[in-house]
């Protein structure tokens, strides 16, 4: 098969199988063998199940042609000893120490596997308030975080890759504003992305600049109040300023949960997309959608019968891997098997829309996102209906939310990761992210540089004769080939990057596929250095009035080290 060097160096390092001295055991064909024979074997816990070998053969083929892939824990863990194939959990943090030392536990276990970890920290009391039992003072949720970020830290060492976790803080808890801050030192709590869980009054609030009530989570009584406006101003600068705190819209997750007599959805995972209760777990798969397309004459399009085909096997995939799963604690095996949620995306948008020849910032690009999502969002849901009428609903259907005549397997079906490392084995661009980049120099040991172009841009310049080295170092540079004249107009239209869509533009694109998403979008926002305050702050507004469930953004160069490829999890 082909597989990119860039690819078969990532999968060496934390993927295939190695012995006892550290030598690779394993080729990367074996590994999408072990990988599908794993997943399709669990038919056989169903008197009704297909032949096994046979499915194996079709995900095997998927996978090796690049068309379909599942998170990496399944990549990784799949058919060995340790079998835990979820890269999300959500666990809760009560307000004792039993809980919070329990969750950092079990998030150990979790990060040793591969899998990050979210939690919402609204539920413990703020600083300074008393400890019952002791007569002494309580340090507070941003103190405890940094026991969890430690704690992660040292896990890293010996886990399958660095743990990610996300921490949340509801906008009504007292400690707030410390919360806003808690990163605004970049060396400090390294392995959380944080954001504020803001409700629609709050927002509400803010646009009346009106006050709004401080809630003791341990009392629940109201200890102060802060006015609206000037929090939201708070938040909008510290995340001017490093790109951190994000925001979620905790009302919006609670319209879309579809089990509400479980409790209410307070926390997501690491990157954003998955928003889960307690202790549930989600499996994620992406489709390459570059190879979703089809030549009509010189030009693509994409080819919605493999879409089909394609959505159609991922979903039966990722319901399968809910069955093989090794837990890594028992209430999160039983609360994931209650509603079985699982969460497909795409990765490769932005190529695909480069081989279509439509800007990532046209009206044209955001109406065929959103037509797309809904199409895969409703072949996912039917095939789910179908697996359910073999093998019965999720637990708790009865109990959601979900309209009662159309049974389903699934909780959830849909939700658009990072893709982080799946598009560097698919070789293609992350998510529904823009192109950040055309092209990149890499300094190789020897001294000597290596240009590392985008494939796309790379085929349509040797196609009208105007590659060059040399051009190719000046897109290097300049970091964008929107203002190199010798490159043709038609070009620099299409071949946008990052940097040369809004921030509006890019939150358009974010809803547009949240429209038909189950889950949520994770997608990073970019700003120009010269960005202001206020526009993150319109950028915010935007997004909640568009339907967003939640935002990061980035202003360039705003942290000391910057990260060069989007995601912010390594
Ligand atoms: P991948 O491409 O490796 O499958 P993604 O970049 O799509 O992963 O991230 C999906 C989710 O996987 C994240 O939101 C997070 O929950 C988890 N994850 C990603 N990177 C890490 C990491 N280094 N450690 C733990 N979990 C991670």
């Amino acid at each position: 098969m082909g597989i990119s060097k860039n690819a078969q160096v990532v999968l060496e390092r934390r993927y295939l199988i190695k012995d006892k001295d550290g030598n690779t055991i394993e080729t990367v064909d074996e590994m999408f063998h072990r990988v599908a024979d794993a997943i399709a074997s669990s038919e056989k816990m169903y008197e009704n199940g297909e032949d096994a070998g046979k499915l194996a053969e079709v995900f095997y083929d998927m996978m090796t042609k690049l068309e379909f892939l599942p998170n990496s824990p399944t990549l990784m863990n799949a058919g060995k000893d340790l079998g835990q194939l979820s890269a999300c959990f959500v666990l809760p943090v009560d307000d004792s120490m039993e809980s919070i030392f329990e969750a950092i536990k079990q998030a150990a276990l979790i990060h040793k596997s591969g899998g990050g970890t979210g939690f919402s920290f609204s539920r413990l009391r703020c600083e300074g308030s008393v400890v019952n039992s002791t007569g002494g003072v309580a340090s507070g949720p941003i103190s405890f975080m940094k026991v969890f970020n430690v704690a992660t830290e040292a896990v890293k060492q010996g886990g399958s890759r660095r743990g990610a976790n996300m921490g949340i803080l509801r906008i009504d808890h007292p400690d707030i504003l410390k919360f806003i801050d808690c990163k605004s030192n970049n060396k400090e709590i390294t392995n959380f992305n944080i954001s504020v869980g803001l409700t629609e009054a709050f927002m509400k609030a803010a646009e009346k600049g009106d006050d709004y009530d401080l809630v003791d989570p341990h009392t629940k009584e109201t200890v102060g109040k802060l006015n609206a406006a000037k929090v939201f101003d708070k938040i909008v600068e510290a995340a001017w300023r490093n790109g951190e705190p994000g925001i979620i819209f905790l009302d919006r997750l609670n319209r879309d949960n579809i089990v509400p007599s479980q409790g209410e959805i307070e926390s997501t995972n690491p990157c954003g997309e998955q928003p889960l209760l307690p202790y549930e777990s989600c499996n994620l798969g992406s489709i390459n959608l570059t190879k979703m397309l089809k030549k009509n004459g010189e030009s693509w399009e994409f080819d919605w019968k493999k879409v089909e085909k394609t959505v159609k096997n991922a979903v039966h995939f990722l319901d399968n891997v809910i069955d093989v799963n090794k837990y890594p604690i028992e209430e999160i095996d039983f609360t994931t098997k209650q509603t079985r949620k699982i969460g497909l995306g795409v990765m490769g948008w932005a190529d695909s829309l480069l081989m279509m020849k439509i800007p990532y910032n046209s009206t044209e690009a955001i109406e065929l996102g959103e037509r797309l999502m809904k199409f895969i969002n409703e072949v996912g849901r039917e095939k789910s209906q179908e697996i359910a009428a073999k093998r019965g609903t999720f637990p708790l259907f009865e109990e959601s939310i979900l309209p009662k005549d159309k049974p389903q397997r699934n909780g959830t079906i849909t939700t658009i990761a990072p893709t982080g490392t799946l598009s560097i084995i698919a070789e293609c661009s992350s998510g529904v992210e823009p192109i950040f980049g055309y092209v990149f120099v890499r300094n190789i040991m020897d001294g000597t540089e290596m240009l590392e172009v985008n494939s796309v841009l790379k085929e349509e310049l040797e196609r009208r004769g105007l590659y060059s080295e040399a051009l190719m170092k000046r897109i290097a540079k300049e970091g964008s080939i929107a203002h190199i004249e010798e490159i043709p107009e038609d070009i620099r239209r299409v071949f946008v990057s990052s940097h040369d869509i809004s921030p509006e533009d890019h939150i358009r694109m974010q809803a547009a596929f949240q429209k038909y998403t189950d889950n949520a979008v994770s997608k990073t926002v970019n700003f120009s250095h010269a960005a202001t305050e206020e526009d993150v702050a319109e950028v915010y507004k935007l997004a909640f009035r568009l339907g967003c469930k939640g935002v990061t953004i980035y202003r360039d160069g705003s942290r000391d080290e910057q990260v060069l490829n989007i995601g912010k999890v390594n």
